[in-house]
């Protein structure tokens, strides 16, 4: 910054500070205005099924296409949307453009699953199930194409409202996921008692496994653990070859990663993951 320049260090330091509280609140007032003139948009990463080598499903991940930033990655916005609340605006944009996607994708004959994250804010509000099946209802997307990733540290926090839902949601079909798995400390015994079908272990239990004996202890011990409760393992942030070695010996055959795929866009996605060029004219907004 060259408006700092001749000043003293320590100085400098605390200028940075308050700018960056200063550009966090501006962020904050911006977020609600860039949801009204259509700023965030979705990019989706696939989970590969190395059994079959196909992608069955593509986990929706938000960003913020800022007029004048680079293109915002979630971990600048959606923590402080959590903290200020207007997460629950942000997620009904985001479960509105799921379903709609995935009505589409479904008329289109995409045989893809959305995955969408949903934030402890969201799923704590009274109404938050309400307004799910509304934009589920609006654009008439089969429940059976969407699948709700809900973090580890809230899953073993859910009141039992909530777990009533949860499972009403997968009798129509819609599939439930624990992400992050592996970074909370959770009630194992608890796990068997959530309506789950699938967890999704954490990138920090694979980090290491290629290189040491007792990640890979770890990380079998949780995969059996999970396996034996009757869910499905889908493994994050694989970024080489050799973990995924280590991970199909353990038996895994669900993975995402930048190794497999780096979060895209919708079309790309569809060309790229789902056999569908006749979607490629279709506008993009
Ligand atoms: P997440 O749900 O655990 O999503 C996975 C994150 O890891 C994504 O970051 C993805 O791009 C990144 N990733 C995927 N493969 C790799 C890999 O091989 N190595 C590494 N280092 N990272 C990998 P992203 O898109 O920046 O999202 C960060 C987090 O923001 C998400 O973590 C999720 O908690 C949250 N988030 C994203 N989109 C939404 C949303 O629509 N709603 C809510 N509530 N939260 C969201
Ligand atoms: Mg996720
Ligand atoms: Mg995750
Ligand atoms: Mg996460």
């Amino acid at each position: 910054h060259a408006k700092h320049q001749g000043r003293g260090r320590a100085e400098i330091y605390t200028d940075e500070l308050a700018l960056a509280a200063e550009d966090r609140a501006e962020l904050e007032r911006e977020l609600l205005i860039g949801l009204q003139r259509d700023e965030f948009l979705l990019e989706f990463q696939p989970q590969i099924d190395v059994a079959t080598g196909r992608a069955t499903t593509a986990e929706a991940l938000v960003r913020w296409a800022h007029p004048q930033r680079d293109l915002v990655m979630p971990g600048a916005f959606v923590p402080m949307a959590e903290e200020s609340g207007a997460i629950v605006a942000l997620g009904d944009w985001v479960m509105d453009r799921v379903c709609r996607t995935a009505a589409l994708w479904a008329q289109a004959g995409v045989d893809q699953r959305i995955a969408v994250n949903i934030s402890t804010r969201e799923l704590g509000q009274p109404d938050f199930f309400l307004r799910l099946r509304h934009a589920i209802a609006t654009h008439a997307a089969p429940p059976a194409m969407l699948e709700l990733e809900i973090t580890e540290s809230l899953a073993m926090e859910m009141d039992p409202r909530i777990l009533d839902q949860l499972r009403a949601l997968r009798q129509d079909g819609v599939r439930i996921a624990i992400d992050d798995f592996g970074t909370g400390y959770s009630n194992l015994s608890r796990l068997r008692e959530l309506p789950v079908d699938r967890v999704k272990i954490d990138r920090s239990l694979v980090r290491d496994i290629a290189t040491s004996a007792e990640a890979r202890t770890i990380c079998s011990a949780v995969v059996g653990l999970i396996q034996g409760l009757g869910m499905e393992v889908v493994v994050e942030g694989i970024e080489n070859e050799a973990q995924m070695d280590v991970l199909r010996i353990i038996g895994c055959t669900l993975f995402q990663g930048y190794h497999l795929a780096r979060p895209t866009g919708e079309q790309d996605y569809l060309a790229q993951f789902a056999g569908q060029p006749s979607l490629l004219a279709r506008d993009a907004g």
